[in-house]
């Protein structure tokens, strides 16, 4: 691509969210597009995340594009592999897969203000690729992250990241550490506690289990769902509403968070009876304030004679193991890192550099914020997918996406139609912000706890505040007028002049 052919759309990354926006693009006739993404495979999360046990954990049926059903689902809840799968299949059925430049890892974003374009950088590439808008789908968990314990370097046997899973590794007749207890994790360790002779299990703190009940599909049920669709759908409704009524108790401390407690508790109480493991198990803090874990064989698993918890908090990693703060060193031949991923949650995941040279990265530095979560003032023409305050404690995040992706595309219909660069107004983005900040104080969130979710400093930019159904609504309307328009300058890509681009204010 020359800079005199800038494109119309970048994409950055081919997950989920970059793939629905390649296809709802194509959907509209906009194909002067190309996904950029750095590894060599699509499916983002569920490439990257294989290791024995992983899978979605809200169902299927909801955690897959309402444009894209599937009555083949195998299961309530599908693998990784059967997800990764289904990412694919779309792409090739939307015909999306001619788009994407595998290998190209950008490096970072600019803002060209002369031109109106953006400059991509890509890693590989001496020249930029310019584009006319940007959308950033580079995913919230999509850099494994290692916990900052020290020693990490000085261990000498195998460590294996949960993202990043060795398959080529024999767990047969090995002594094996998982340090962690999220989501993963508790995905993990059943699996791993019939592979290996020992599993000892470092719990920082522990989470709030409920049962997942797994069921496969009936084949007459995959049948119905193919010969009328409208029974699919009504299926998805009634997840959608089910879990949309969790959030009374998982989004907001009230009393509906004591009945999550209590079936917590129940789940516990029937399948531990062990006292002093129980409470070993036991949360110290409200339902939800942390990612609720779903799981109908963890605690089963850690009582199986190979398994151990530990509950000593892990001073430093030796040579052949870990040792924790008691002084005892565990030996092991394998540790596991259960321990998520890097969060941008202050900065970003590339640099952005937008209008006057200002840097994204600069402006989140105390917690990433934006309007309605896809746009930010002073960087025209960007969209980000899952960007702040879009995560959802029970519901799908791809009902969250699918609505982040169609408010988006209405944005880019727009500034091809009119070639004008869309800059979020900034009072908007204010009020809208000052409203979600306000709104996330009666949260289980911000409820007390420490969790990936807030900053150091206890500011929530990940989550939302609110039902899945209100942050569809607001996104329902690509509304202009929350936006001060420019022309696009006339000038090619390459060109140096230096008109500022001239402010026509939104017409609407
Ligand atoms: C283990 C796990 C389980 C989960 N389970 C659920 C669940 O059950 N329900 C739910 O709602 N959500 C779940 N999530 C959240 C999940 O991340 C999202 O639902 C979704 O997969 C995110 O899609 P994405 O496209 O935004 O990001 P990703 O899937 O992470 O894709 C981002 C892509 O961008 C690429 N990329 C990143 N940076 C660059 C760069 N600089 N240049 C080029 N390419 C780049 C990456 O390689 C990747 O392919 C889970 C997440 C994890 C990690």
């Amino acid at each position: 691509m020359s800079a005199a052919q800038p494109l119309d759309v970048a994409i950055i990354g081919a997950g989920f969210a970059g793939i629905g926006a390649a296809i709802r693009l194509r959907q509209r006739n906009i194909t002067n597009i190309a996904v950029f993404e750095r590894g060599d495979r699509i499916g983002g999360t569920w490439r990257d995340n294989t290791y024995p046990g992983a899978a979605c954990d809200i169902p299927s049926r909801l955690y897959s594009y309402g444009f894209a059903p599937n009555p083949d689902w195998s299961h309530t809840y599908s693998t990784s592999g059967e997800i990764l799968t289904y990412i694919e299949r779309i792409a090739d059925d939307f015909g999306v897969r001619p788009f994407i430049r595998f290998g190209h890892n950008v490096n970072d974003l600019v803002f060209d203000e002369d031109a109106g374009f953006w400059r991509v950088h890509v890693e590989t590439a001496a020249a930029p690729v310019y584009a006319r808008s940007v959308i950033l789908a580079s995913g919230p968990l999509a850099n494994a992250s290692f916990p900052a314990i020290r020693g990490l370097d000085d261990y000498r046997g195998h460590k294996i990241h949960s993202a990043r899973w060795d398959h080529t590794y024999d767990f047969r007749e090995k002594k094996v550490a998982v340090v962690g207890t999220g989501a993963s994790a508790v995905q993990i360790i059943p699996e791993l506690v019939r592979q290996a002779s020992s599993v000892k299990v470092f719990q920082r703190t522990p989470g709030w289990v409920l049962p997942r009940v797994n069921r496969p599909t009936h084949h007459l049920t995959k049948q119905i769902y193919r010969q009328f669709p409208i029974a699919q759908q009504v299926a998805r409704a009634a997840w959608y509403w089910g879990h949309e009524s969790v959030a009374l108790g998982a989004v907001w401390n009230t009393p509906f968070t004591r009945i999550i407690e209590i079936a917590g508790k129940a789940h516990l109480r029937t399948q531990v009876k062990d006292p002093w493991l129980r409470r070993q198990l036991t949360p110290d803090f409200h339902a939800g304030c942390k990612r609720l874990l779903m799981s109908s064989d963890y605690y089963h698993s850690l009582q199986r004679d190979n398994c151990k918890l530990v509950t000593w908090p892990i001073d430093r990693i030796s040579e052949r193991g870990i040792r924790t703060a008691e002084g005892i060193e565990h030996q092991f031949d394998c540790i596991v890192f259960a321990t998520g991923f890097d969060v941008s949650k202050t900065g970003t995941p590339i640099p952005v550099v937008g209008r006057g040279g200002r840097v994204l990265a600069a402006e989140w530095g105390k917690g990433a914020y934006a309007f309605k979560s896809v746009a930010v003032s002073g960087y025209p023409n960007l969209f980000i997918t899952f960007g702040p305050n879009s995560g959802p404690g029970h519901n799908s995040a791809l009902v969250y996406m699918e609505a982040q992706i169609d408010y988006i595309v209405a944005g880019v219909e727009e500034i091809l139609a009119r070639r004008v660069l869309l800059d979020v107004n900034e009072q908007r983005q204010d009020r809208y912000n000052v409203s979600i900040q306000r709104r996330l104080r009666s949260t289980t969130w911000n409820s007390g706890c420490q969790s990936w979710y807030l900053t150091e400093e206890g500011f929530n930019p990940t989550m939302y505040p609110g039902f899945a159904t209100q942050y569809i609504n607001q996104l329902r309307t690509f509304d202009v007028s929350d936006y001060d328009c420019a022309s696009m300058p006339h000038s090619h890509a390459h060109s140096d002049s230096s008109r500022a681009p001239e402010v026509l204010r939104s017409s609407r």
